[in-house]
């Protein structure tokens, strides 16, 4: 039996790391083939069409502030829409707006009475904030260097104690980084909101997985193969290279590996400690009648439930919903697995209580669409930040994700690309 041909690399996984280190494999020449588990690319930014609504799986943005996304991504064919740059607030007496009031002049009078800016709590906030701004680079080598904190520590240090933690950084912040103790690493945490003060967070009109599906085009044309339904279950490195075990298909052969499959699944493949991850869940709605006439992410400033931010998605991005119709999204965070593998998750029936208590409408008749439960949503970010990690586990084997560099969009990038340079130039890196 003819023995099938030796690729220069296999790719493990299709998610942002991957195709972006297919990428940069294909740019350099290489014969690259990408083995992706799943029906389709993106990993955990996927979209799916359901009753005629575009849901992704779990509530995401993109920023375009990323500099690996302005860099490596085509965000015009993209056609990103934006959310107005924001939050509500849901306090005891209504609904505050806190608006960047550079980009919404309209909203400044109704920022300055939300009562949210106790003088201190800005200064605090500029306290704690100012560094990442002017000198983000600074802000990594101080935590390369073991000087970072979990950022309610840091908080706490710089003063920023009153409403505009507890009411909007605390509840906003929760869900963008899926950790509701705030143990997360204070500078990862800060350079999070540079990009936020640099950039628009939006969704391409197609959805989330617009993005990895326009890199895995672009890997092809570079010549990469992008295999689907190809799981992975076994690497076997020899003097000649890494025999690469795909259930229910037949071996390839490779004289590398890149693993890019993601924090749950990483350790199965490659020789390293299993990483912590956090948790999100979120419930798609589907309502005739808006709870709100903006598309401004919603907070609960009183924390009286669940439900760390909703949004209606249909304001912000059309096509997410068919005519007439709106979408809303409501997400929460997801504890970790108990022992016995069942989640202590909120019920729908506290969902739509807190829906509709910070809407301040009534979210009992809203057609429940879909609910995601993302156990490994992102890896946890924990102090101190570490950006770089070892690209080669050994001779042949290489390992890149978010859960290498940063938990985001930005970090998975980053990671493929830098692991796929290593690569190439053989280094131990
Ligand atoms: C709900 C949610 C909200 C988020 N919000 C944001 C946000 O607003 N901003 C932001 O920057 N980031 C956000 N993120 C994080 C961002 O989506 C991830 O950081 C990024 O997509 C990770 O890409 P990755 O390639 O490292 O991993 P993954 O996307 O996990 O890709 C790994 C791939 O490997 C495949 N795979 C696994 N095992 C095997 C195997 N044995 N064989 C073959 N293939 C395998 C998987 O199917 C998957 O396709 C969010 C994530 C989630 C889930």
């Amino acid at each position: 039996m003819a023995r099938t041909p030796q690729h220069d690399v296999v790719v493990v996984g299709a998610g942002l790391a991957g195709l972006r280190a297919a990428i940069t494999l294909g740019h350099a020449g290489r014969d690259v083939v990408v083995l992706e588990a799943a029906d389709t690319v993106g990993g955990r930014q996927r979209t799916d069409a359901v009753d005629g609504f575009l849901l992704d799986r779990g509530f995401q943005v993109l920023n375009p502030a990323y500099p690996a996304v302005r860099r490596w991504v085509d965000i015009q064919a993209l056609r990103l829409k934006p959310f107005p740059v924001g939050v509500q607030v849901r306090r005891e007496r209504g609904l505050a707006t806190l608006a960047d009031p550079g980009r919404h002049p309209s909203i400044l009078a109704a920022t300055l009475r939300s009562g949210l800016l106790a003088p201190r709590d800005v200064a605090g906030l500029v306290r704690w904030a100012a560094t990442a701004l002017s000198a983000p680079r600074r802000v990594i080598r101080q935590a390369a260097a073991g000087r970072d904190l979990p950022v309610h520590e840091a908080w706490d240090r710089a003063g920023l104690t009153g409403p505009l933690r507890t009411a909007v950084l605390e509840p906003f912040l929760s869900g963008v980084i899926a950790d509701g103790s705030f143990e997360t690493s204070d500078a990862f945490v800060r350079l999070l909101i540079r990009m936020f003060a640099l950039g628009r967070p939006g969704l391409p009109e197609r959805g989330i997985q617009a993005l990895p599906e326009q890199l895995a085009a672009y890997a092809r044309t570079l010549g990469a193969e992008i295999a689907v339904q190809r799981r992975v279950t076994a690497l076997r490195e020899t003097a000649a290279g890494v025999e690469v075990a795909v259930a229910g298909a037949d071996p390839v052969s490779a004289d590398a590996v890149i693993v890019a499959v993601g924090p749950e699944a990483a350790s199965g493949l490659a020789p390293i400690p299993v990483p912590r991850t956090r948790g999100l869940q979120t419930w798609w709605f589907a309502t005739d009648a808006a709870p709100s006439a903006s598309g401004m992410i919603a907070v609960d400033g009183t924390r009286a439930g669940p439900v760390v931010n909703t949004a209606v998605m249909s304001h912000a991005v059309p096509s997410y919903a068919p005519k007439g119709m709106h979408l809303v999204q409501a997400t929460c965070l997801l504890p970790p697995a108990t022992h016995r593998g069942s989640f202590d998750s909120p019920t729908e029936a506290q969902v739509r209580r807190h829906a509709s208590q910070i809407w301040g409408t009534d979210a009992t008749d809203w057609r429940l669409l879909r609910r995601d439960d993302i156990p490994h949503a992102l890896p946890a970010q924990s102090v101190p930040l570490r950006t770089v990690t070892r690209a080669r586990l050994s001779e042949r084997v290489y390992i890149a994700g978010d859960h290498r560099d940063t938990a985001s969009i930005q970090g998975a990038l980053v990671s493929g690309d830098r692991v796929a340079r290593a690569l190439i130039a053989g280094a131990p890196s």
